[in-house]
């Protein structure tokens, strides 16, 4: 593979833990490059998220140079030739170069090689297939740098053969189009997932999850999640896809993505949250927070004010209480409400089921009833009421009973 110029990389990736980390391979006789999205961010100016190498020997070979080098080695994955090397704390993910033996459209069988340009061509877009030596010279096999100044997604090879092998990668073009793509979207992949989207019935909940969800939290979310409902690409998993009508007003409100409020956005009001759930294999706490996000009740009242706002806090939690405003189309200064979501926490309610049955009342279902009745009051009072008053009230409550 020859060099395709020189780039700038940021600190993460030239740093002192770099320099140790490729001074242990160098001294074993290991080849190796940064590969993939730390690449491709670095020549993009985006942020980056994990450090991955690619290195021309076995992972055993791989061990023995950071162990003598006094390098932490974690066997990752040995079968995949991916071992983790922690270098100062940070973290690097180094995988043997690998050609694909065969493929069944789930896993690829594959085997290590030391031909860079074998490795390259397995690998899914030309923009993930950049590789880079720690000062900076660039291998650049498919032209992957003019197609992410371009924003252009393009399948490394042809599209169908490529989504065959693999056909995960219909739901990584989206995700890649979200996060780096601009309109017009290519043809020639846009066609290729649209003519494969009924295979995707077969893959695994887990990896269509992470998959929507990364694809939900890019700023190309929208228009990639109209291109897959147009492309048949959402008719298994997601058939309840609404449009991003709602996505695209939520978006110009948060100030940070979250892929489970994105899903909320592109639901229906009726949609079912728990079969969402168990099909994306969302966890018990997620698809109970989408539950609450696409509940109708209570009702988040914007106009209200303040104290409407400190109820509705109350009600529901801070947290999914900023889900349903930032999400509600009802009128009134949402901007003064979140900011109310972000400072105010409810105080608890200072009076309990105890107090009543020291008050003389019965356990059963009354006790809630009552205690239901003074916080209902404590409420409407703006929380104002201690629980000196609390108590006066749920006396007062207790003896008109
Ligand atoms: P991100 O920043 O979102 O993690 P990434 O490019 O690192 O982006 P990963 O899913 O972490 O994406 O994959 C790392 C690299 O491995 C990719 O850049 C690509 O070269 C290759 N790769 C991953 N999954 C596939 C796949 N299904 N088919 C082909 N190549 C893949
Ligand atoms: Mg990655």
């Amino acid at each position: 593979m020859k060099p395709a110029g020189k780039i700038a990389l940021p600190a993460l990736m030239t740093d002192a833990a770099t320099a140790r980390l490729f001074a242990a391979l160098g001294a074993a006789g290991i080849a190796a490059r940064f590969v993939g999205g730390c690449v491709r961010n670095a020549v993009f100016d985006r942020p980056i998220q994990d450090l991955d190498l690619a290195v021309d020997k076995p992972p055993e070979t791989v061990m023995r140079a950071l162990e003598a080098a006094r390098i932490k080695a974690v066997p990752t994955g040995l079968k995949h030739g991916t071992v983790t090397a922690i270098a100062d704390d940070q973290p690097f993910e180094l995988t043997t170069l690998r050609r694909d033996v065969e493929t069944d459209g789930r896993r690829a069988i594959v085997a290590f090689t030391d031909d860079w340009l074998a490795d390259a061509s397995r690998r899914d877009f030309t923009f993930n297939a950049l590789y880079a030596d720690p000062d900076g010279t660039l291998y650049d096999p498919f032209d992957g740098r003019a197609d992410l100044a371009a924003g252009r997604v393009r399948f490394i090879g042809d599209a169908d053969t490529r989504i065959a092998e693999d056909r995960l990668r219909v739901l990584r073009f989206f995700r890649f189009q979200a996060w780096y793509g601009r309109p017009p979207i290519d043809g020639a992949g846009y066609q290729a997932c649209a003519r494969n989207a009924a295979t995707l019935r077969g893959l695994s909940g887990e990896r269509v999850r992470k998959e929507l969800l990364r694809t939900l939290e890019a700023d190309g979310a929208p228009d990639a999640f109209d291109a897959m409902r147009e492309a048949g690409v959402l008719d298994h998993w997601l058939p309840e896809y609404a449009g991003s009508a709602r996505l695209r007003s939520l978006m110009a409100r948060e100030d940070m993505a979250d892929g489970l409020r994105r899903l909320a956005a592109v639901l229906p009001a009726d949609a079912n949250a728990v079969a969402i759930g168990k099909r994306l294999k969302l966890s018990t706490q997620e698809s109970l927070r989408l539950e609450v996000i696409l509940a109708h009740e209570p009702v988040v009242d914007i106009a209200g004010g303040a104290r409407a706002w400190r109820a509705g806090i109350y009600r529901l939690g801070n947290g999914l209480y900023t889900d349903r405003l930032l999400l509600s189309d009802a009128p009134g200064d949402w901007r003064a409400a979140l900011a109310m979501a972000r400072r105010w926490t409810a105080p608890p309610l200072p009076v309990s089921g105890g107090d009543a049955l020291r008050l003389g009342l019965k356990p059963g279902p009354q006790v809630g009833r009552l205690i239901d009745a003074v916080e209902r009051w404590w409420i409407e009072g703006d929380f104002a009421a201690d629980r000196a008053a609390c108590l006066a009230e749920l006396e007062r409550l207790v003896r008109a009973a």
